[in-house]
């Protein structure tokens, strides 16, 4: 698999548990390895981020950590000689992401804020991320579509009044939303959990065809499907839609669970933080991105859902305690580590392999819940009496030992 090293708290407690929990246990030689630290990308003239994005691609399995887009402070701060750009959109484009799924992480006698699953898809480009925009005064501005064959098409003409104004332009790519759907409704059917579409489409027409999409894939390839295992009883038999500020309400209301959602990628980004914190904590979210390679093997790119914890990161360097959650970066290093094994599975790799790569996952994933369970969670789930980082990692360390 390939493995993107990343910085501050999260690289600080990957570095821990990649030497305590795997290496002790698992053969990591053929991991390949990339540092998407600023420093490191600045002094590399960014080929770094091009040579992590191309391995990606050939291999297909991939796990990063938090990375940071640096601010205008940050470029100061760690002196590169230019502004870096987000990693994470490269990789989205360079890996024809699909769609980022995110999922409540649930341990077995532990109450987190969800009781039953919450799955998340947030298609994976698109809108207001790409956005080309400029500060302007008054004047009139227009958007013209020129075709590769054809007339030019005027998309919009609007006169600007204001002596400051900040135009912008973005645009939805609709062609993997049908892929994006198959995902969604296959993972809500194999989960058993009502499907909602979520767009702001009442207001913002251009949404329309998002939701469209959906719909067709719906009607032809799961209806059945979903009514027979009774998961449409509630929604008069048909595919729900819910206004995305609705959906910012039901999430809170919902805390049972057992509901997916569909959205934009926008829409996507802050709904899944939502999630996060009503159930608890972002370490119980996971962060998987879907792409499709041109030969048709599916990359999969796991990742924790939350960032690099600066303030954590801060106050270690400060000499304070800091309790990190790593579950949502380990469900990443093991969604990698089995998805590396799968894809060597089906080029023929050896069975014996593919099995002991999911026996050892399987035992990582239960000595942390057990760490939990035994009321030795993280300060997130169990208040200021939780372990600390470090203590945390040696606690899941002795579990595996045993
Ligand atoms: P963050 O997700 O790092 O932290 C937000 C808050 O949640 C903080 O208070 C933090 O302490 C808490 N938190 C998050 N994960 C936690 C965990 N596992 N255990 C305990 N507490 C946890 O977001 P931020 O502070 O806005 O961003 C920090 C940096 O991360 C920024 O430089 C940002 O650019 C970067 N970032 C990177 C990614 C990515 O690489 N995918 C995503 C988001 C943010």
């Amino acid at each position: 698999m390939v493995y993107i090293a990343g910085e501050e708290m999260t690289h600080y407690a990957s570095q821990l548990i990649v030497k305590e929990w795997i290496k002790p246990y698992f053969e990591t030689g053929a991991w390949f390895e990339y540092d998407l630290s600023c420093v490191n990308r600045d002094k590399t003239g960014d080929q770094v981020l091009h040579d992590a994005v191309a391995k990606g691609a050939e291999i297909g399995a991939i796990f990063k950590e938090p990375t940071i887009t640096p601010t205008k402070e940050q470029v100061e701060e760690f002196g590169l000689s230019s502004p870096l750009g987000s990693p994470n959109g490269a990789m989205r484009k360079g890996w024809n992401g699909i769609t980022i799924s995110r999922d409540t992480i649930h341990i077995d006698g532990v109450e987190l804020g969800f009781k039953q699953p919450v799955l998340f898809e947030r298609h994976a480009v698109g809108g207001e991320y790409g956005a080309g925009w400029k500060t302007v005064g008054r004047g009139k501005l227009l958007t013209t579509f020129h075709p590769e064959k054809g007339d030019p098409l005027l998309v919009d003409s609007r006169d600007l009044d204001n002596d400051h104004n900040v135009a912008v332009v973005y645009h939805n790519p609709l062609d993997n939303v049908t892929d994006l759907a198959h995902h969604f409704f296959s993972r809500c059917l194999e989960s058993e959990v009502v499907p909602y579409v979520v767009t702001k489409k009442t207001v913002f027409k251009w949404q329309e065809g998002f939701w469209a999409i959906h719909k067709s894939v719906f009607d032809e390839h799961y209806k059945e499907k979903f009514a027979a295992k009774g998961l449409l009883d509630g929604t008069g038999g048909e595919l729900q839609h819910l206004i995305s500020d609705a959906a910012t309400m039901q999430i809170i209301r919902w805390t049972g669970g057992n509901f997916g959602m569909s959205a934009h990628n926008y829409d996507g980004d802050m709904l899944t933080d939502e999630v996060a914190q009503v159930h608890r904590s972002p370490g119980f979210i996971t962060s998987n991105l879907t792409g499709k390679r041109e030969d048709g093997v599916m990359i999969k790119e796991y990742e924790a859902s939350h960032g690099t914890v600066t303030d954590l990161w801060h106050a270690h360097l400060r000499g304070e305690e800091t309790s990190l959650n790593p579950l949502g970066l380990v469900e990443a290093m093991i969604g990698a580590m089995q998805h590396g094994a799968k894809l060597e599975l089906e080029a023929g790799g050896p069975a014996e392999n593919f099995e002991k790569v999911m026996t050892w996952t399987t035992t990582l994933r239960k000595a942390m819940h057990n760490t939990f369970r035994y009321g030795q969670g993280t300060r997130d789930l169990s208040g200021p009496t939780g372990f600390t980082t470090e203590d945390f990692i040696k606690k899941v360390a002795w579990r595996l030992e045993r």
